[in-house]
């Protein structure tokens, strides 16, 4: 069956004043439903996540709190898309600037861009959601906590397409799991798409918890290792030394998947990839969905030299035209001058060949540890010089963040 997509608004305190006739034109696309009071919209949001939010309140003074509060409760609420009406929007958009639920703020007699924001919210699109952005290591910092401490893990959701696709178990995995069990009743099938097993790419996988019910079917792949395939792989990191939990523990319905490089048909989607320039056998996946190309790179060193040989010459090949590139920027300029082979980018030279390559979205990932929120915001800041040209969208990886890319109805 196929999967119906989301198109429930949840609006507080009635339509907003004068929205009515505007939303009257999209009741009949949307299923508008009213809460009377932000408690209200609090008590929905524990049974059903709506495609979007409108809150029209006039007290604003409680309102940060009460959408940080309630948008962070839950792993996956910070994806929804969430709108606030005010008189005031020069005033009150500060008060959301270090809120970690991405939040759009409207003037009231904005009708035009409200309505945008509702059609956009429940428009037929494909839906990449961070969970993990993280590099080497997870952090639980104060100070990195806006752009996330998680490690690599990214959702692909594919309208019409009931399974899950995941990119990298990470520890950002924990928190997809957890909003699983949260909002999804029936079992789950899935495909889960490891780019290399480092740590930071496998170190949340024993603890997803769909893993656990057998009701549950995934297939695991990844790139062939020096020693082995996924199976071998893993099941040679959960041992009784390092963790409790050993592979065969496991009740889902686990199948493991050595994958080629060679283009392979799932249906929904192909995939491919390129072997990254990375210290092991390291995947940069190549997503063909709905006529979109996205492709996800966490880990691959852009060398400044013509060596490996090629590699550079395959790589902007490779990503030519595509319409995502979620690619490793883990450092700058100056910091790679002292990593030169341990496998990550400069976000300098990442932007001048995706550039070269026509790559239309650039979002950079893998973060390093010591990359703190400050630095990010500030480094996002710099980014937006290079929107234009060819990019319609640059910007750093952002727990929380979800990119959507609109299908054409059939
Ligand atoms: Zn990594
Ligand atoms: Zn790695």
């Amino acid at each position: 069956m196929a999967k119906k997509y989301n198109k429930s608004v949840f609006l507080t305190s009635g339509y907003p004043g004068g929205m009515e006739n505007n939303l009257l034109e999209l009741a009949e696309s949307v299923n508008l439903s009213s809460c009377a009071s932000l408690d209200g919209l609090a008590r929905k949001l524990k049974a059903e996540l709506p495609a979007c939010v409108v809150i029209d309140e006039k007290n604003l003074q409680n309102l940060p709190q009460f959408v940080e509060d309630t948008f962070t409760q839950k792993p996956g609420r910070r994806f929804i898309p969430a709108a606030i009406l005010t008189s005031e929007p020069a005033r009150i958009a500060p008060l959301f600037e270090a809120s970690h639920t991405p939040v759009q703020i409207f003037h009231r007699d904005d009708k035009d861009g409200l309505t945008q924001f509702i059609e956009e919210s429940i428009r037929k699109s494909i839906k990449i959601k961070f969970w993990g952005v993280r590099g080497s290591t997870p952090c639980a910092n104060s100070e990195n906590i806006y752009f996330g401490g998680n490690t690599s893990c990214v959702q692909v959701e594919i309208p019409g397409y009931e399974k899950l696709l995941i990119l990298d178990s990470g520890t950002g995995i924990r928190n997809l799991g957890t909003y699983l069990q949260n909002y999804n009743r029936s079992s789950i099938d899935g495909d889960l798409f490891i780019t290399h097993p480092h740590w930071d790419h496998i170190q949340g996988f024993p603890f997803f918890s769909p893993f656990y019910s057998k009701e549950n079917r995934f297939r695991i792949h990844m790139p062939e290792q020096y020693r082995g395939g996924a199976e071998e792989i893993l099941s040679g990191h959960l041992t009784k030394t390092f963790f409790p939990v050993t592979l065969d523990m496991l009740a889902a319905d686990l199948t493991y998947v050595t994958q080629p490089e060679q283009p392979e048909d799932f249906g929904a989607f192909t995939v491919d990839y390129l072997v990254a320039n990375h210290p092991t056998k390291t995947a940069i996946y190549r997503f063909k969905i709905n006529g979109y190309t996205i492709i996800y790179a966490p880990d691959n060193e852009l060398p400044l030299t013509r060596s490996p040989l090629r590699f550079i010459d395959k790589f902007c090949e490779f990503i030519h035209d595509c319409d995502l590139l979620i690619h490793d920027g883990q450092y700058d300029l100056e910091m790679f001058k002292d990593r030169k082979g341990w496998g990550h980018s400069a976000r300098e030279r990442v932007v001048e060949l995706a550039k070269r390559s026509g790559v239309k979205r650039l979002v950079l990932t893998h973060h390093d540890p010591s990359s703190s929120d400050h630095d990010l915001r500030e480094l996002s800041g710099k980014l937006q010089s290079y929107r234009g040209d060819t990019f319609s969208f640059v910007e750093l990886a952002r727990e929380g963040r979800m990119i959507s890319l609109p299908v054409e109805s059939e």
